[in-house]
């Protein structure tokens, strides 16, 4: 009997962690299935490209996935029962369960409206390709002088305020922070946003905290009103709610919570990776919702199983951060390195070259989908039924 894995989600943590494991685990041992809504990998963190009409390569699992072993499964999630060990999907043939003895959980996340009046109605998000693409259509639009307010002072909203001004010089693009611009960049970090945000023409409204959205401004908490043709909200992720609906123990905003091999605390058959999860960090910090995390938390899940089926050491490699990579626009951007447990230095890389370096890393995380093993040699272990038992019992 084939032990059964099934991996929820083909973003960049589920689909390493389903391309790892059937490098790691003898074909006629397992039958791993990867089920995923969309037939194509998606890059999340080009959103903002996507979002200014910049065109992304199509990248097709039947393509990447091809000879691996692993069954891809094109259908939406609707339910996990954990003690049943079964996933609820649905696709154009109708609803179906699939049965698991391991379950890796991947389902990401995606923009978080966190509740503010008028954000669902009128806001637009580029958390995942729907919405970039609304907001494509809307900022092709938009004609020349009409204002576009990014609210969020994160990565996500730094990328696209100067993703939007670099792309369309003609609209009046502003950025609303709720402290100050960078504040948690190393002063160079800073000063340099500052200098690249002056030249892009891009208004920084800082300490400015949005209470509303309405269909042609932002209102703040300060009493501020903010014109905006276009709000995009990029204030952070919210993880789907299909995992507090499971009875795993997920934390107030819905991730699992897992140990340091990304196994769920409550049900030792499940794993969670990527955005889904909150794992300890370095210095027992929740690790950032990331690709630098996803890549990392996949490895350790998918070395994790491997071991315990196959009876091998589990893996206990620290996950640490090295830098945070900040596009700005296609010719500028910001390298922050950082700590291990993701605090600014003082050392930043700007400039051209920074541009370039941010460009490698996205074309590495896809790289890494392709190459889960990080071009290092398979090895396919044999699952040893009375650990596969033992694993599933
Ligand atoms: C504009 C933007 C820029 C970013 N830039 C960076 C960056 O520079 N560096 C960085 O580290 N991070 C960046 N991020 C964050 C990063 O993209 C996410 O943290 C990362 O994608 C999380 O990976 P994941 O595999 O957990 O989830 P996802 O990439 O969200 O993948 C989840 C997968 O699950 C599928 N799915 C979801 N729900 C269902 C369902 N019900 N049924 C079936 N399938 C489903 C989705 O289709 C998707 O394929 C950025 C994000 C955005 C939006």
């Amino acid at each position: 009997m084939q032990h059964r894995i099934i991996v929820l989600g083909a973003g960049y943590a589920g689909a390493i962690a389903a391309g790892r494991l059937a490098r790691r685990l003898r074909r006629e041992d397992v039958a791993i299935t990867l089920v995923n809504a969309e037939p194509d990998f998606v890059e999340r963190v080009r959103m903002h490209q996507l979002a200014v009409g910049q065109d992304l390569r199509p990248r097709p699992f039947s393509e990447m996935f091809a000879g691996t072993g692993v069954e891809l499964r094109i259908a939406k999630v609707t339910g996990v029962d954990v003690d049943g060990r079964t996933v609820a999907v649905v696709d154009a043939n109708g609803a179906e369960e699939l049965a698991y003895d391991t379950l890796v959980y991947a389902l990401g996340s995606g923009w978080n409206s966190q509740g503010v009046p008028g954000s669902a109605e009128h806001a637009y998000e580029i958390a995942g390709r729907p919405g970039a693409l609304r907001l494509r259509e809307r900022l092709a639009r938009l004609g020349a002088g009409q204002s576009v307010v990014v609210v969020g002072g994160g990565l996500t909203g730094l990328e696209a305020a100067a993703e939007i001004a670099e792309a369309r010089p003609d609209l009046d693009v502003a950025l609303a922070v709720r402290g100050e611009l960078g504040g948690h960049f190393s002063p160079r970090g800073r000063e340099h946003l500052r200098k690249v945000f002056g030249r892009l023409k891009i208004t920084v409204h800082e300490h400015a905290v949005v209470t509303g959205v309405e269909a042609e401004r932002v209102t703040t908490a300060d009493g501020r009103g903010i014109p905006a043709a276009v709000t995009v909200w990029t204030t952070g992720f919210a993880v789907h709610p299909i995992a507090a609906a499971t009875g795993l123990k997920v934390t107030g905003t819905g991730q699992i919570v897992v140990d340091e091999t990304m196994r769920s605390v409550s049900h030792p058959e499940v794993y969670a990776v990527g955005d889904a999860a909150m794992a300890a960090g370095p210095g027992n910090k929740p690790l950032r919702m990331s690709c630098a995390s996803g890549g990392p938390t996949a490895w350790q899940a998918a070395d994790a199983i491997a071991a315990r089926l196959t009876g091998g050491r589990l893996p206990n490699t620290p996950i640490r951060y090295v830098n945070q990579c900040v596009s700005l626009g296609r010719w500028e951007g910001l390298i922050q390195y950082v700590t291990a447990d993701d605090r600014a230095v003082r050392a930043v890389l700007t400039g051209r070259l920074a541009a370039v370096y941010k460009e490698l890393v996205c074309r590495g995380a896809v790289w890494s989908v392709a190459n889960p093993t990080l071009g290092l040699p398979v090895r396919r272990r044999r699952v040893t039924r009375e650990r596969a038992v033992a694993v599933g019992s």
